[in-house]
Order: C-alpha cells, then structure tokens, then sequence
C-alpha cells in the first residue's frame, strides 16, 4: 500500500512527491483505515498526558530524564523571560546573539572539552547547517543508511557526494572508504550515537579506527544519547571512550535537555566559519532568552543529577525485559528507545489503536520513515515513568488481541 501523508499546510504528499486532491487522498486514506487525526495534546509534557481530551501514558515524547518539568529549570526559563523578554526576534548574525547564548556555548565546550561549540535554534537546523558547511561539492559524505531525515536534508542541502553504507555495518564502511581513498578528497563519516528509529548504538570505537586508518572526518548525531549515555551524560562518544577522535559533534536541546534548540561542538576552528556560511544559522531567529536559561540549567543537572540517567536504564530494563517475555519483535539491548516491530502496517494500526484503547500512546513509525521499510511501535522511555506505569504498559501489550504469549 502506497501510504500518503499529509502535511500540516494540507498538502497531499506522495512519499515526498505532490499527490492528489486532498479530498480524495483523505477519503482514500480513511478507507483503507490508515488515516490519523493530529493527535493535540491538551495538557503538559509529563508522563501521563491529556491526548484528544483522555489521559494517556505517554511514551511518545523524548522527555528521557523528565527535565521538561524539572523546577529549576522553569524558574530559569520564567527568570530570564522577565529579564530579558520572551523572544529574541533577530538572527543570531544581526541582534540575535545575547550574552545567554555565548554563555550556554562556553558551557558546552565545556561539558564536552572541546575548543568550540555553536548553538542553533533546533537540532534540525544543526545538522542542516554543519552537514551543508563542513563538507560541499566535490568532497564525499559516507552516511550510515538509517540515519535520521535532518541528517538527509543537510547532506542533500551542501552539495557533496552522498554515499551510504549499511547501517551500522563496518565491514561496508570500510569497503567504501578503501575505494574512496583512490580519488583524492575530503570524507566526512556521519553516524548517531542511539539511533531513533530502533534504539541500537553506533558501532563507534570501530568507526573510529577506520576513520583514522583512511584520514577521514566523523560526525556524531548524539541526539538520542546526550544524557543517556556516559558516566556524565556526554553520550556515546564518553561511553565508548572515543569523544576525542569526533570531529563534530551533533547533538539537540529537545530530548534529555526537556527545551528545543541544537549545537554542534568541536574542536575544529573551521566551525567558527559556520556563523558566516550556514543558512540555517543566519536566516532564523535565535533560541529565545527563557529556553537558552533553562538548557544551561538542564545541562547542570546532567551532572549532578546522575541518579536520573539510572532511573531512566531500570525503566527501560523493565519494560524491554517484560516485552521480550512477551514474544515482542524488539531489538536484543535494552534503552531509552524500544522498538516493537509489526510485520505489516495494518498490523502495527491494530495493535496501536489497541494500545491506545488501553491508556497508552506510543509512536507509530511507518514507511518511508523506518529502515528496511517495515512498521514500528516506538516506546521512548522516560525517567519520569514510575515503575507502576512501566507494568501497566506492559499489561497494555500482553492484553492486544494476537500478542504472540
Ligand atoms: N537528529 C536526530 C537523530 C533526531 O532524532 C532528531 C529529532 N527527532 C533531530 C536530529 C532533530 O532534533 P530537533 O527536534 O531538535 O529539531
């Protein structure tokens, strides 16, 4: 089946391509019962949410360590509002750039030591911006195919070379690389540390080493493993003992760090040239003063607050351990991110709706978003979670008509 999604302007899109009449598409869409109404959610981003007017356990958000509501945080964001009002409407090249963002860009080049770091108004727009800047025509970016679409877009955006190896597999890497270092070019290597889709982490104190074997660059997406990873938080690269050896680190504000905005750290002195040659830096307004005072607040408390990072893995130890005895597709290592796989779209609808009926939301995932083109239940566990909801989740999908126990 052929699936179509609408865009929120209510174009009809084709798998990116313009389709049909809206009308049609919609009456199409609803017969072969695929159609989603924009789920509103009425209340705040906590662990049980008011979805369409019903309170739902919600294991849709990225809220990993529950930061979204974190007191210190809220008074940071209200503080700096008062102080210095609720937007900066202006570029971060014209009057955009306010002390706050200089400070939250010294602070995470010093979380992560490292000499430079740029911060930019969604995670989106940092690897749109780094991945069109560092790298362009003529030059070669190896992707790792399930790589997220932001990623996509920057690539496609600079103009290089896009090659893309087998997700997570070294041995295609490597075999790419070795062909590459015939033709005299630069390479940028790019991978995520936690992959969003499916939860599994980069194979990266491998990359690493082919990476200086064929003098190629490395970027990081460590969207999904900032906070979640390390034993201060810093992600994969700190788990695998190889943050050294990253290039350019990519990372969002709208997960563990509970606001929205993104950066890029390195210790590259080119990243400066970023400010002056990156579209999506230049022509957006910066992250507003109570957001930049409640990410620098967040990123304290990865810190000091290590406690959160545990409760978060037994959550997700919990649930991946109940829904493996269950007979769920999920992956074989627990994390923030369980994926249930469905052999078919129709199926994953049913067992959504059917989850849905039993008080729980989780994220459905379908083609041509998934890798290898199948449909997926995506759990994003949060430290906020309490242990009774983690049961009721699992009770929700050992009650779903069919559930393989
Ligand atoms: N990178 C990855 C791997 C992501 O999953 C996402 C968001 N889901 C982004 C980047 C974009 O982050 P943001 O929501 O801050 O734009």
């Amino acid at each position: 089946m052929a699936l179509v999604f609408l865009d929120l302007d209510g174009t009809a899109l084709d798998n990116g391509r313009p389709a049909r009449g809206i009308v049609e598409t919609i009456a199409e869409l609803k017969k072969n019962g695929v159609y989603r109404v924009l789920p509103v959610n009425y209340g705040p981003c906590k662990n049980v949410i008011d979805l369409n007017r019903r309170s739902v356990v919600n294991l849709s958000s990225n809220n990993y360590l529950g930061l979204t509501f974190d007191p210190d945080c809220i008074r940071a964001a209200c503080q700096a509002a008062e102080r210095e009002g609720t937007g900066t409407t202006g570029s971060r090249l014209a009057n955009g750039t306010f002390a706050g963002h200089i400070a939250l860009e010294r602070d995470l080049s010093a979380f992560f030591n490292c000499r430079h770091t740029i911060v930019f108004s969604t995670g989106y727009l940092a690897n749109l911006a780094i991945l069109s800047t560092v790298v362009g025509p003529g030059e070669v970016i190896l992707l790792d195919a399930d790589c997220h679409a932001s990623i996509y877009d920057g690539c496609r955006m600079g103009g290089a070379d896009v090659i893309r190896f087998r997700h997570n597999d070294v041995a295609d890497l490597e075999k790419r690389l070795r062909r590459l270092s015939r033709r005299d070019t630069n390479v940028l290597i790019v991978v995520e540390g936690l992959y969003s889709m499916l939860g599994d982490r980069a194979p990266l104190a491998e990359i690493v080493e082919l990476k200086k074997r064929y003098g190629a660059w490395l970027a990081v997406d460590e969207a999904h493993s900032l906070g979640v990873l390390g034993e201060q938080g810093r992600g994969l690269a700190e788990e695998a003992g190889v943050a050294e050896e990253v290039d350019f680190l990519i990372g969002t504000f709208s997960k563990s760090l509970g606001a929205i905005g993104g950066f890029c750290a390195s210790n590259h002195a080119g990243l400066e040239l970023v400010r002056y040659a990156s579209r999506p830096y230049i022509f957006t307004a910066s992250l507003s003063p109570s957001t930049v005072a409640s990410v620098r607040t967040a990123l304290r408390i990865l810190g000091s607050r290590p406690e959160l990072r545990r409760r978060l893995w037994d959550n997700a130890r919990r649930l991946h351990e109940r829904l493996r005895a269950l007979g769920c597709a999920v992956g074989p290592e627990p994390g923030p991110i369980i994926a249930v796989r469905c052999p078919t779209v129709e199926e994953a609808f049913t067992r959504w709706n059917g989850l849905l009926a039993r008080g729980i939301y989780v994220n459905m995932v379908l083609p041509p978003a998934t890798p290898d083109g199948g449909a997926l239940l995506r759990c994003s566990l949060s430290a906020a979670h309490t242990r009774a909801q983690i049961d009721r989740i699992g009770d929700a999908f050992a009650d779903l008509p069919g559930n393989p126990a």
